[in-house]
């Protein structure tokens, strides 16, 4: 890098060496430039011209600029890209400045940072989350929505604490992750958190900010408080450690006083059902499987929110569901409200329309960030509160819930008279440059302003009054920035000049001129407009900070009005859709009366077909599904999954009725996975899938299990689906309740061996040679695949179709026989071992053989002749 010898480069240098892993926007008059390697990055992110500046002793820096104006959108492409930015300004005017104008960072913007509105998606949370090391163990995770000042911090602890904490962190998909340095290179947790499917920009800071004891002095002030416990959070050294990490953090790149982070929250995952990624991605919550993109989710189809703060609450419930049967009534008790109250769910939802983001517009007020619309915003928000408490009281709300709220809400009169007493309707967004302040607010204010304008009044008759003097009709008053107020006379003109005209400036054509009496006009309007914008200024800092002090209130009101606008969402959902209220009870039974799927009823042209559920601990608590391909299959399994998920998040239900017991951890493990793109085996990943499944259901468990074991060998495939369906049926073992869709018509054998299971099938009927698909789950197992069927439908040739019949009549001649075996080797052998007892032990030559093979090194021809030949084998040996 060029040494830097300008006084100028000698001050970017210094403030750049302190801020060396963040792009330095340079404030240069009305641009922000980048230097050196940062303009090299900027100008090729950007596609921005590269341009160079004299650096001194003959070199040149390479710089890219944009102009100040503009930077709020090639920042927002910045943070895109992962990267921070800090901002580099004049902190003196550079009229008085003697020498080098004064420059100083006066903001970082990092991705969990950000707070400014045009950066971010006003439906989303924008979430910076911290990671401490826990002795002995486990995690603590803060979490912070910078830009509303929600706070929460929870610990992980378990044999499972890695696990959970990625889990965690893949629910809340932080924008960045703030690690301690020996964690950040220690290894593998960092390594998974950066990576794989979680993509977490991380950014490592001093290991001191994570010091619990240091963090909890730290919090104290912050929020004034002796004691942190009663956050519940005072046993928690490790969580503590966290937030304080975000806190210094914050404080860094601010560089304000953050007065509205007045607390925090500290929660526990057992509060809330537990879904691990691959559930959240496989239900379809949030983002589709196709693209990510918000199409076909439950999010879309339940998101009518009216508001930004409902909409980013609704997304936190679906992701959250709540397990505390109370919690869970409280929701249902409103929603059921504003169900059966059509009018009041319609007016409360007008009047919600007209509230914006108060929760983010009361951060900037605290940042001190927020401009005159803001504040207008604010106020015009604040005004639907009265009318939405009115709306709550007027049909008087039976459910306790509702009626909390709306005496929980406070309009804040005073805030409201105060903004629409001293803040003008026109605001600009500027907030230096005058235009802010309401007539009538301060004397002051308005004598500039007629002093202004009685100077440029005099200015504007000045041009007629001259000319008649003067007798030059082409006479011209003009402005410009260097001489301010000029006449102008063109050249034939001269002669009538008066004498009390001054020279200033000669043109082409034209000479120009000034008089005492129009520089003395002249100071008066620029002087006033001077003051003016500085006293508008002062006086709107006035009142942002008279409007700070209310912060906690103004985000109490905007998380009241977010609750209110989703569970109304719900109430719309319920009456648009027609769903029920499910009945919510203890764990270990579900039952559902002609339910549906939510979603897929939405997008399918033809009648949805509902079906029954009755999944109970003691009787039936796994389910096998069997039936042809394209049945329906796996759409029933979702519906059951989606419909108590909705349960649990607080919302009706797609169905005639439905009784839930509450359900600690949902499970999905679904066929297709998307991974081969991450260069993983899809079998690889279904075991992985499975494992963590077999390791952490409960008896309070839901597991929906899709086809476990088809990503390998038939046998093997067989075996493992065999072993899972028995440990998830043990009550010794799991024993939640389970629904199991197979391919493999031999598990329709477990029920009777193992007790709590019974088998399910999807109807078919056949008409000569077609099939007709009904969709109705019917008690009972199938032994047909109409793979066969399905494969014709899709166009294989007759010949192939033909010889594979031939192949199965013959397999399925041997069936009895593999049929009987089976039912003895289930009876002897322990239930959950895992082993490939099924065909017999370890070390049975035949079974060795087998192993060995490679049938995807086969002719299908070689591997029927091995089977043929395995077969004979196994004849001989028994
Ligand atoms: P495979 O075994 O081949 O994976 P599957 O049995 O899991 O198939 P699904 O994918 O659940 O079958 O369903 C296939 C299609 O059938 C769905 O896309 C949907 O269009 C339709 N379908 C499923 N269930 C119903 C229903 N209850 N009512 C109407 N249509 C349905």
């Amino acid at each position: 890098m060029t040494e830097a010898v300008t006084p100028m480069m000698i001050q970017y240098r210094r403030v750049k060496d302190e801020h060396r892993d963040k792009i330095l926007f340079f404030r240069l008059g009305d641009f922000y430039e980048t230097f050196f390697d940062d303009a090299e990055l900027v100008s090729r992110e950007l596609e921005i011209v590269l341009t160079g500046r004299d650096a001194g002793n003959g070199s040149r820096a390479p710089m890219a600029g944009i102009p100040y104006h503009a930077a709020e959108g090639y920042i927002a492409r910045l943070l895109e890209r992962g990267y921070k930015v800090a901002l580099c300004d004049q902190v003196e005017d550079p009229k008085s400045a003697k020498g080098l104008v004064k420059r100083e960072v006066t903001r970082v913007i990092t991705p969990g940072t950000v707070t400014e509105a045009g950066l971010l998606d006003e439906r989303k949370h924008n979430y910076l989350s911290a990671v401490a090391g826990r002795p002995g163990g486990g995690y603590g995770l803060a979490v912070i929505d910078s830009s509303t000042g929600d706070f929460a911090v929870t610990e992980i602890t378990g044999p499972a604490a890695d696990q959970d904490l990625l889990d965690e962190l893949g629910r809340i998909a932080p924008a960045e992750c703030l690690l301690p340095a020996g964690m950040a290179e220690a290894g593998r947790v960092a390594d998974d958190i950066r990576g794989g499917r979680l993509r977490i920009p991380v950014t490592v800071r001093p290991e001191l900010e994570f010091q619990p004891e240091l963090a909890a002095e730290d919090l104290r002030r912050q929020f004034r408080v002796a004691t942190l416990d009663g956050y519940g959070c005072g046993g928690l050294p490790a969580a503590i450690g966290a937030a304080g990490a975000v806190l210094a953090y914050l404080r860094d790149t601010q560089k304000s006083d953050l007065g509205h982070l007045t607390g925090l929250h500290t929660y526990q995952r057992s509060e809330f059902m537990v879904l691990d990624a691959a559930t959240r991605r496989n239900l379809e919550l949030t983002k589709n499987l196709r693209e990510g993109g918000r199409r076909g989710t439950l999010l879309e189809l339940l998101d009518l929110t009216v508001t930004a703060m409902g909409a980013r609450l609704i997304r936190d419930w679906i992701e959250r569901p709540l397990r505390g049967v109370e919690s869970i009534r409280r929701r249902h008790d409103a929603v059921d409200e504003f169900l059966n109250h059509p009018f009041m769910r319609k007016d409360l939802r007008d009047y919600l329309r007209g509230v914006r983001d108060l929760e983010r517009l009361a951060g900037r007020v605290a940042y001190g960030s927020a401009n005159g619309r803001d504040l207008l915003a604010l106020k015009a928000s604040l005004e639907q509160v009265p009318r939405v408490a009115e709306v709550l009281r007027a049909s008087g709300p039976k459910s306790s819930a509702l009626a909390d709220l709306a005496d929980r809400l406070n309009p804040l009169p005073e805030v409201v008279a105060l903004i629409g007493r001293a803040i003008d309707e026109e605001a600009p967004p500027a907030i230096r440059e005058g235009g802010l302040i309401r007539r009538g607010h301060d004397p002051r204010v308005d004598e500039l302003r007629e002093a202004g304008r009685d100077g440029k009044s005099w200015i504007a008759a000045l041009e007629a009054r001259e000319r008649e003097r003067t007798g030059v009709r082409s006479l011209k008053v003009g402005f410009n920035k260097v001489f301010g107020y000029y006449i102008e006379v063109t050249r034939a003109n001269l002669e009538s000049v008066p004498p009390d005209y001054d020279r200033r400036q000669t043109l082409v054509n034209a000479e120009r001129f000034i008089t005492p009496e129009l520089k003395e006009k002249e100071a008066l309007v620029l002087g006033a407009e001077e003051r003016l914008a500085a006293l508008e200024y002062e006086l709107f800092q006035a009142v942002r900070e008279k409007v700070a002090e209310d912060v906690p209130t103004l985000i109490e009101d905007a998380r009241i009005l977010a609750e209110l606008d989703a569970m109304a969402a719900l109430g719309e959902a319920a009456a648009v859709f027609g769903y029920v209220r499910p009945s919510i009870g203890a764990a270990g039974r579900i039952e559902i009366k002609a339910g549906r799927h939510p979603v897929v009823e939405r997008v399918l042209a033809a009648p949805f077909v509902p079906n029954d559920t009755l999944l109970d601990r003691e009787n039936s608590r796994l389910q096998i599904i069997t039936g042809p391909n394209m049945a329906g299959k796996s759409t029933y399994m979702r519906q059951v999954a989606q419909i108590v998920l909705m349960a649990q998040m607080g919302s009706f239900v797609p169905a005639a009725a439905a009784e839930i017991g509450v359900v600690d951890r949902l499970f999905t493990r679904v066929g297709a996975s998307d991974d081969l793109a991450m260069g993983q085996s899809t079998f690889l990943v279904e075991m992985v899938e499975t494992a963590n499944i077999l390791n952490h259901a409960t008896a309070d468990s839901l597991v929906i299990l899709d086809e476990i074991g088809r990503g390998t060998s038939t046998f093997d495939g067989l075996s493992i689906a065999w072993a899972v369906a028995e440990y998830v049926a043990d009550p010794a073992r799991i024993g939640g309740l389970t629904l199991f869709a197979t391919h493999y018509h031999e598990l329709t054998e477990l029920e009777g061996l193992v007790p709590g299971v019974t088998n399910l099938s999807v109807a078919v009927a056949e008409k000569g040679d077609e099939v007709v698909f009904l969709r109705r789950i019917v008690p009972g197992g199938t032994d047909r695949s109409y793979g066969l069927y399905v494969a014709r439908l899709a166009g294989l040739p007759a010949e192939v179709t033909g010889r594979a019949q031939e192949i199965l009549n013959s397999i399925e001649a041997d069936e009895e026989v593999r049929r009987s075996r089976r039912q003895v080797a289930a009876s002897r052998r322990p239930r959950y071992i895992t082993q490939l007892a099924l065909f017999e032990s370890k070390t049975d030559p035949l079974v060795e053989e087998l192993r060995s093979l490679r049938p995807v090194e086969m002719t299908p021809l070689e591997a029927l002749n091995k089977l043929y030949e395995l077969q004979e084998k196994a004849r001989r040996g028994r």
